[in-house]
């Protein structure tokens, strides 16, 4: 109940581009704001539909309807060195996704609290909190446009935990379910690791305190919030991670006649110079891999590309076993699907690797800079300039 989909109803008419021309018209129009102009204006946050000096690129980029590596190189090309704030921000998901690939645990271990949770049942001030009736303006205005919009603005979510934990003293384990199920770019990695460095759970004595003088100056004004805590009382570690290895999967064989699954996880993989010229049969992709209608017009886009590039039929089933038919129907040699990592579609595969001959296709991006996630932010943040082989980014000041 807690992490299912919310269906994302009124999402599709909204503003985030689900399909991959909407997000490099996106991309294109936002180009030019990508330079000074994020650095100076990214933070102030202007309320619902008024998210103008963000890409608002994250729905796109999580489905991978669009690349990093495309962003980046796109961004860079214009603006140089003056981009440095914005590809940093981007590799704040790079690591997080890194990072989570490095300790898997946390995520299994808050699956288990939220659904610890729901047996022992919710927590007294859960519903006013994600109803938004808590009487803190800026909070209640948070919660009601998460829930018409799917979408925060980045500071809005740094603002909307922590006063979900220190304020209103709720466990962050039901934060980080709410924003999931409601979030259009809802990511296993940036989603827990976010509320985590939050609470103060993910670099060891810093957490994140809301402010209301600060909430005043960045909203303009709007929001004028009363009685948030003054002091972040850190909530007792329930996830032990220790540093594991990255998973290795299996590689896809060019030569061998393919299946072609495509999840939310990668749906650009078109685009993949070691996969253009596959040979792939048929294109599938199952619902049960799909949380909502965010998803659904995401897959139902790549299907359709996927279909036109390599010529074949798409088609969609429900589950795992039904792939495992196409594949028999088809005499297919491999499954072929982007790399999934830590979350429910990786859940999913898990128990599928073993016989299925499910190989699994990691982007350059991944492989060259998870390898620097298992540690803080700042271990990868210094690698940026050559990961990108970018002297521009290398001149200016960290
Ligand atoms: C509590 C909390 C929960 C979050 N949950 C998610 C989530 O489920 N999915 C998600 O994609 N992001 C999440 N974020 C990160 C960030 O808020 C969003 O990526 C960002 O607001 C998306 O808007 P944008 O595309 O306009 O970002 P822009 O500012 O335009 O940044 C460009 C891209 O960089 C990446 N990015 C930027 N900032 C961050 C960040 N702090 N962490 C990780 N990636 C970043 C995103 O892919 C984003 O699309 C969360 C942050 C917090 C504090």
């Amino acid at each position: 109940m807690l992490l299912s989909p919310s269906g994302h109803g009124p999402i599709l008419s909204f503003d985030f581009p689900l399909s991959r021309s909407a997000a490099l018209a996106r991309l294109a129009a936002f180009l030019p704001h990508a330079g000074e102009a994020y650095a100076r204006h990214r933070n102030e946050e202007r309320g619902q539909g008024q998210h103008h000096a963000v890409s608002r690129l994250s729905a796109a980029l999580r489905r991978r309807l669009i690349s990093e590596a495309e962003v980046a190189d796109a961004v860079l090309r214009m603006h140089g060195g003056l981009a440095a704030k914005f590809i940093g921000e981007l590799y704040w998901r790079t690591y997080w996704k890194g990072w989570l690939e490095q300790h898997p645990s946390i995520w299994e271990d808050w699956r288990a609290a939220c659904d610890r949770w729901v047996e022992q049942g919710l927590p007294e001030g859960y519903s006013a909190a994600v109803e938004g009736r808590t009487g803190i303006d800026a909070f209640d205005a948070w919660a009601r446009e998460l829930r018409e919009t799917g979408y925060l603005h980045n500071w809005a979510r740094m603002q909307f935990a922590s006063i979900w934990i220190f304020t209103l003293r709720l466990p962050w384990e039901l934060g980080a379910a709410f924003t999931f199920r409601h979030f259009v770019d809802a990511d296993p990695a940036s989603n827990t690791l976010s509320w985590r460095w939050v609470a103060g759970l993910h670099t060891s004595g810093k957490a994140y305190l809301a402010d209301a003088e600060r909430t005043r100056v960045q909203t303009d004004g709007r929001f004028d919030p009363r009685g948030l805590a003054v002091t972040a009382d850190v909530p007792r570690e329930t996830c032990k991670a220790e540093l594991g290895r990255i998973r290795t999967p299996t590689a896809p064989d060019p030569h061998l006649p393919s299946l072609l699954l495509l999840t939310p996880e990668d749906l650009s993989l078109e685009t993949e110079a070691t996969l253009k010229a596959l040979d792939v049969r048929r294109v599938v992709a199952c619902r049960a891999h799909c949380s909502g209608a965010a998803d659904l017009a995401a897959v139902a886009d790549g299907l359709q590309r996927g279909s036109t590039h390599w010529g074949v039929r798409a088609l969609w089933v429900d589950d795992m076993e039904a792939v495992l038919a196409v594949a028999q129907d088809e005499g297919v040699a491999q499954i072929v699907t982007g790399y999934a990592p830590v979350g429910p579609v990786a859940d999913s595969l898990a128990a599928y690797r073993e016989g299925a001959r499910i190989a699994e296709h990691r982007r350059a991006w991944d492989v060259e800079a998870w390898p620097y996630c298992g540690k803080g932010y700042f271990a990868l943040a210094q690698h940026i300039p050559a990961l990108l082989g970018s002297a521009a980014l290398e001149s200016l000041p960290a």
